[in-house]
Order: C-alpha cells, then structure tokens, then sequence
C-alpha cells in the first residue's frame, strides 16, 4: 500500500532541501496534496495485468488484433519525471481475444509506476504473452522524457522509441511490416 504519510514527510523535507519555507500558506497543503496525487500515479504498483488480460473470448479465425495510439503517463525511475507519449500494441490471436480496453488498461497498470520505457515495453508484451497466450505480440512505445526535455540535454520534442517483439512477431519481418503500417496510418 501506498504509504501518504511517508510521501507528506518527504516532500516537505524536499521543500526545505530546496531552500523553501515549508510554512508559507502557498505550499501549506502541497505534502498532502503531492501525497494524494502520488497515489494516483503510482497506483500500477497495486495492480497486476493479469486482472484485465484473463477475461478472454473465443475467436473462429485468427487475424491480427491492433490496438494503437494508447495514451499514457508514466514517471522515468532515474529522474522521478513524467514521460509520456502512445503505445501500440498488435497480436496475432490463438483462439482468444481479450477486450480492446484491456490492452489500454495493461498500459496503465505498467505505466502507473516508476518507470523506464524500455522496461515498460517488454513488461506490457510478455504480460499480454502470459495471460492472453497469443501466438505472437508486438509493441511499441514512442515517449517524450522530461528529463531530456525540461533539463539535461533539453531537446524538446524528441521521442523515444522502443519495442518488443514476442513469439510469431519475433522474426517474420512481413508482420513486423504489417504492424508498422497500421501504426502509421
Ligand atoms: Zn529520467
């Protein structure tokens, strides 16, 4: 469980790192209300895919599923900024589908945490591997890190792309093909 108690103390110990006076009416309410929206953004860490991915249906003939343009929120792991952007998921069924909002909710439940993209890309393949068992999956994360947009090397408006590829999509360039056209259509 998210503890708020602990996140009101640092943040207030955050506001005196910085040189703020905790005290002033402005950041008054600023710990418990940084606390409550923590809880929000982090709440992937209480979930599990396998929630939304095990409620499946059955299909008579197997074509491609693309589910594409999801988008999502996350907070990079090194820097505890957002980074946000789509995510495009495709699988080739066998035999079962699951419902389209279930791939954007298997989003959510990765992305609600602290995060990197990389890591989220292949977490949100092998769960749709796992409970939906697929013949294949692909997935790909286009993402604007504020970390690299907002400091560092301050490049706004450049985009990370990753993916990861899963069973039949692993090594049959045509489907990875068909995929990169549906996603840029
Ligand atoms: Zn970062």
């Amino acid at each position: 469980m998210v503890d708020q108690k602990k996140i009101e103390q640092a943040v207030r110990l955050l506001l005196e790192g910085i040189g703020e006076d905790v005290d002033r009416e402005g950041l008054a309410d600023t710990p418990n209300r940084v606390a409550r929206m923590y809880a929000e953004l982090y709440r992937g860490m209480e979930e599990d895919a396998a929630l939304h991915l095990s409620r499946t249906f059955a299909v008579d003939s197997n074509e491609i599923v693309v589910e594409k343009d999801i988008t999502f929120y996350s907070t990079c792991e090194h820097h505890l900024m957002p980074f946000y952007g789509k995510a495009h998921i495709a699988y080739l069924p066998d035999g079962r589908v699951v419902g389209l909002s279930k791939l954007a909710r298997t989003v959510e439940v990765y992305a609600r945490r602290p995060q990197i993209q990389e890591q989220m890309t292949t977490q949100i393949a092998e769960a749709v591997m796992e409970h939906l068992k697929p013949q294949g999956v692909m997935v790909m994360v286009e993402a604007e890190h504020m970390c690299m947009t907002m400091r560092g090397v301050s490049k706004p408006g450049s985009r990370t792309v990753t993916m990861a590829a899963r069973g039949c999509f692993r090594d049959n360039p045509q489907l990875q093909q068909y995929f990169f056209e549906m996603v840029r259509k």
